[in-house]
Formats: C-alpha cells, structure tokens, sequence
C-alpha cells in the first residue's frame, strides 16, 4: 500500500506502540486512585503532559487532554460563548473543518450572529476583514492554523493579536499544523488551540486543548475533578501516554521531517504539473504545510479516480476524510472560487514514514489514471 492520507490520519509510530502497552495490560489503575500503583499512572499523565507542552510552546498546566480534535473545538467555541454577556457573535472562515464549520451552523441557527470570512483564490484570509468583522460583541473568532484539506496556513499569530488588541478570545484549529510546522504558544495571544494525536502518529481518539492560563472556560464534559476540573471522565489513560509520546517524537523530529517531507511533496507535485496536462494546484500562491499536495486535474472526476487508484493501493482522497461519499464536493475549493474545480481534485498528504520508492509508484500510476479517465489509451498494470 502506497499510503498518502496523512492527512487523514497516521500510522502509529512503532514507539508509541511501545510506550502504550503496558497502560492497556500492567498499569491498569485509575489515576485518580489513592494507592501507590495510581500514582505511577498519575506521573505518566504527568509526563505526557509535559511533552504535549513541549509540542506547542507551552506550560503542561495549560494542556487539558480531550477525546478528539473535534472534542476540543467544541469545548473552546461552546465555552467561550456561554461568557458573552453581551451578545453571542462569532467570526470564523468558510473553510474550516466541520468540527467548527458545522458548530458555528448550528449557533448561527439558535440565533447566534457568525460571519464566516471568505477566502481568495489562494485560500488566504483578509485580516482586515477579520478586523473590520469583529464586533464589541464578538464572543470568539476562530481560524485555523492549517487547511485539512490544501495545507494553506492561516496568519493564526497576527489574527491572534489583532483579537487581543480588541479583548477578544482567539481560538484556533491547529490539528493539521501540530508536528508539522513549529509552535510556540507562549509568543503568541492564541487563547484556545486545539490538537489530535491520529495526525501526528499518535492513536486516534485522543486529543489536546491547549488553555491559556488567563483564558476563561467551562468545560462542556461535566462530572468528576480529573484534568484539574477542566474535563469530567477518567483519563483515556494508554492512549494520552500514547499522545506523549507521539508529540515528543514530532518535536525531535520536526525539522528533519519539515524538510524530508516537504521534498517529497514538492518534487510530487512538480513532476505531475510538467506531465499531466491541465493540472493546476489549489493553493499554490499561498504558504502551505510541507506535506499537503491538492490537485485538480482537467476532465476527472474525483470518486473515479479514487477507486482507479484504490485498486493500485494507492490511498488518498478527494478532500477531507469526513466528507467522504459526499456529492457537494469540497466547501474549501468552492469557498477559494474554485467550483469547477471542487469536483475533480485529489489530495495527497505525505508524511513520515514516506519514502521516494512511494514517490516512485505514485508518479508512475497518477498520470496513467487521469490519462484513462480523460479516454486514453493507456496501460495499468492489473489491479492488485
Ligand atoms: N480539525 C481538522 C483541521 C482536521 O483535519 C480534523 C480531522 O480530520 C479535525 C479537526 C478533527 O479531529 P479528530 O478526528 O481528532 O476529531
């Protein structure tokens, strides 16, 4: 399998493998526990606490563990609109992920003001915009660090500054940005940050939200103390090990890979433009993560091409993994006046353990699958 789905998930790094087993066989206590055994538990929550922290910039105080990326947006965007005394207004952009897209759909339903900024063609947001949508009503603005789906970097920091100048809480989704471009939290006026393990070879089902110690929050999960009151359930505790682990490898090898990865990618990508025709790459004017790729190619359909490429084994796909099976192609394209292209792009996400023989296959098979898609004649090697 020539796996370029990063995006949508990771493998889990054999270490992290490692470093979890024993928390699912041995050291099966609960960490709220008053015995000796818990308090072993309790230490590597610490730990992992410590390196989740180390990730982003931060101190482990200010890291609450979630269930998912999608849990933590939820907490930040339900958090900070419970505190708006005044009015419940929301700024966000076209192009978020669903976990805040559909969020801020629904607040907007129940009669929550949201003004969703648009995007030129590049996928960049205006700060002016965002500067002159900001109300003195304006509970929270949220953008994300990175797109899911074109790897296109938002200005989280200056966004983040300009809300601060205003007294305005900032939250960002960083789940695509963590490992993957340096952060440090503790330069910057980013109140809320959200993270998920599954992106960064870590297991899925786990995820961070990073609280700013002046940050104001209620948390949404209600019950017992654990997480210093900021998150009721027993800890996931394997799989926040687990998450530990994961960010402490991302950051060791951040630099390498930022550069290893981004190679790859590029040298992907170009290949493909200089030999399939009528191919263009959405986002290409903007900054992007190293590892993100979002072609359309002319006279495709996007389905088709994923199931030619499938039984290649080649696995990538056609926008965000949740929207999969999904006719309206993708808001994000739609959203960067793309429409015509929304239906035919593929998106190729690379990541650590890619390597050029995956490169190799990839560039051999792409160009033979537009090729027969357009109606030529073409040879594929049967499917295997
Ligand atoms: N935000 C972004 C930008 C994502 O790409 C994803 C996952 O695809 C999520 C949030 C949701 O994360 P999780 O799968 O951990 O809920």
């Amino acid at each position: 399998m020539i796996y370029l789905d990063n995006n949508a998930t990771t493998r889990l790094d054999p270490a992290v493998v490692e470093e979890m087993l024993p928390f699912l066989t041995e050291f099966y206590a609960n960490p709220s526990s008053g015995y000796r055994c818990a308090a072993k538990v309790r230490k590597a929550i610490d730990l992992a606490r410590e390196r989740v922290a180390a990730l982003l910039g931060c101190e482990p105080s200010e890291i609450v563990f979630t269930s998912c990326g999608t849990e933590s947006n939820n907490a930040a965007l339900n958090a900070a609109m419970q505190f708006e005394p005044r009015g419940k207004c929301v700024v966000t952009s076209a192009v978020e992920h669903s976990a805040v897209l559909r969020h801020c759909q629904e607040a907007a339903k129940r009669g929550c003001e949201v003004t969703f900024l648009g995007v030129d063609p590049d996928g960049n947001v205006d700060l002016g915009e965002l500067e002159a949508a900001i109300a003195p009503n304006t509970a929270i603005v949220s953008l994300m660090w990175a797109n899911n789906e074109t790897g296109v970097l938002f200005p989280v920091e200056k966004a983040a500054e300009i809300c601060r100048q205003k007294r305005i809480p900032f939250h960002t989704d960083a789940v695509q940005a963590a490992g993957k471009v340096p952060i440090r939290l503790r330069d910057t006026a980013i109140t809320y940050l959200s993270i998920s393990a599954h992106k960064f070879h870590g297991p899925k089902g786990v995820g961070a939200l990073y609280l700013n110690r002046n940050a104001r929050f209620r948390p949404s999960m209600v019950g017992g103390q654990q997480e210093n009151g900021r998150r009721a359930g027993t800890e996931n505790v394997a799989s926040i090990v687990a998450m530990g682990k994961a960010a402490e490898l991302a950051l060791q090898n951040l630099a390498e890979e930022e550069t290893r990865v981004r190679t790859l990618r590029d040298r992907f990508e170009k290949t493909i433009v200089e030999s399939v025709d009528g191919t263009s790459v959405n986002g290409a004017g903007a900054s992007r993560l190293p590892n993100t790729s979002n072609l359309s190619f002319d006279g495709i359909e996007s389905h088709a091409a994923l199931m030619l490429l499938d039984r290649q084994r080649i696995c990538c796909s056609a926008g965000s993994a949740c929207k999969t099976g999904s006719s309206d192609g993708s808001h994000v394209l739609r959203a960067m006046h793309a429409e015509d292209r929304a239906q035919r792009s593929l998106r190729f996400s690379f990541g650590r353990f890619n390597t050029e023989s995956d490169l190799d296959q990839a560039l051999e098979i792409v160009p033979k699958v537009v090729a027969k898609l357009r109606g030529l004649s073409v040879q594929i090697p049967a499917a295997v």
